[in-house]
């Protein structure tokens, strides 16, 4: 018998399946390729919320386990997946600088705000206002770090590439069963595609979708994230991503024209050099209206466990909430109630 199946591997996946390797668990990973989330996300860490100059839910404590996890499964899959990365905001008015200066002066933001004003010198970006510069920020190379750990479980002879078909899951009160493998217990960290679980589709996830460019621009030479009304993000060899949309309407997964405008609208209001459009790609954010993640064990059933609602900030979150859950199954230590999907016990009973 294994000590768990686990269904979905995006970042949440991937998080969860590091404590299992910590803790010499044994495991088998269904992906489907359905949800994109994790392989289009921009992989940026960033404790601050950069449109109003406030601090990210935890995100002192989430960086100080987020970190050593990364630079962990660096070493594991032997790839460079840690980049440094400044974030540079760039400010629209006077307002918006002293709003900054402003922001500084909170004991929850000094680690993380510069005090000084950042001029610009790069001559492919209009930047009248100048920049606050954001410290202990960075890039997870995500979409390689996915690819490399999916070999890796495939060498390991723990990964099935189908979907899973929850119908055919055998629950009983010691171990789930399905297509004849057994297990302890199974984790669901399907993201946005949780909405076809039928044990955890009561749980309140909107989703988000959003959308990125990938441009080629030899003449922009630019070695920092910079902010706007969207983001610039260096990639290397003269690419980056511009993004991304926020839509909460539109669920389907392909890119659209119009979040492509949109994007192309905002960029040039700061690029003054010429670029060529690469690639372009969606995803749907598993954002929860609490924009708290959704973490714990299945009202009814004792082996069914679920790690989502990592919203837009994943690479920060991930980490943490899966310790958390797998101190709550193993070690029965309690969750935290901002986490535990028991906040939405009524959601359930009203089924
Ligand atoms: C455009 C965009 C930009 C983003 N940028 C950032 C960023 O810069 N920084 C940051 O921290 N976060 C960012 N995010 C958010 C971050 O990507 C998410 O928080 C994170 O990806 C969620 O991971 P997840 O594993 O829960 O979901 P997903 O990545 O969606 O993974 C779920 C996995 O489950 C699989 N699956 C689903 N159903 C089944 C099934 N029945 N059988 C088998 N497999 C199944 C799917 O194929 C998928 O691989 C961004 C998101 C988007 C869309």
């Amino acid at each position: 018998m294994l000590d768990y199946i686990v269904v979905g591997f995006g970042l949440s996946g991937l998080s969860f399946i590091e404590q299992l390797e910590k803790n010499d668990k044994s495991f088998l990973v269904f992906e489907d390729s359905s949800q994109k989330s994790s392989r289009v996300a921009g992989g940026l860490y960033n404790p601050v919320i950069l449109k109003r100059f406030t601090a990210a839910w935890n995100a002192k404590k989430q960086l100080q386990k987020a970190i050593p996890f990364y630079k962990n499964v660096q070493t594991k899959l032997n790839e460079q997946l840690v980049l440094e990365l400044p974030v540079l905001r760039r400010f629209n008015s006077v307002e918006e600088q002293n709003a900054w200066f402003e922001a500084c002066t909170k004991p929850i933001l000094e680690d993380f705000l510069d005090q000084e004003l950042m001029y610009n010198s790069n001559e492919g970006l209009d930047i009248p206002f100048h920049y606050g510069r954001v410290h202990h920020t960075g890039r997870i190379d995500i979409k390689n770090m996915l690819s490399c750990y999916l070999n890796y479980l495939d060498k390991k002879d723990c990964l099935v590439n189908e979907s899973f078909d929850h119908e055919q899951l055998i629950i009983t009160d010691n171990f789930v069963s399905y297509k004849g493998q057994e297990a302890k217990n199974i984790l669901f960290s399907e993201g946005f595609g949780v909405q076809n679980n039928p044990f955890f589709k009561y749980l309140p996830l909107v989703g988000n979708k959003g959308e990125y460019l990938v441009i080629s621009s030899p003449k922009l030479q630019l070695n920092e994230a910079v902010k706007s009304s969207i983001f610039i993000i260096p990639l290397g060899n003269n690419r980056y991503k511009i993004g991304a949309t926020y839509n909460n309407q539109d669920t389907t997964s392909g890119v659209t024209l119009e979040a492509k405008e949109e994007l192309l609208r905002k960029l040039e209001r700061f690029l003054k050099v010429p670029y060529e459009i690469i690639d372009h790609v969606a995803g749907i954010r598993p954002t929860v209206r609490d924009r708290r993640p959704l973490v714990g064990t299945h009202p009814k059933h004792k082996k069914l466990h679920v790690l989502n609602g990592l919203g837009s900030r994943g690479i920060l979150i991930g980490p943490t909430v899966a310790e958390n859950l797998y101190d709550a199954i193993e070690n029965d230590t309690a969750l935290d109630k901002e986490i535990d999907i028991k906040r939405y016990d009524n959601f359930f009973s009203l089924l």
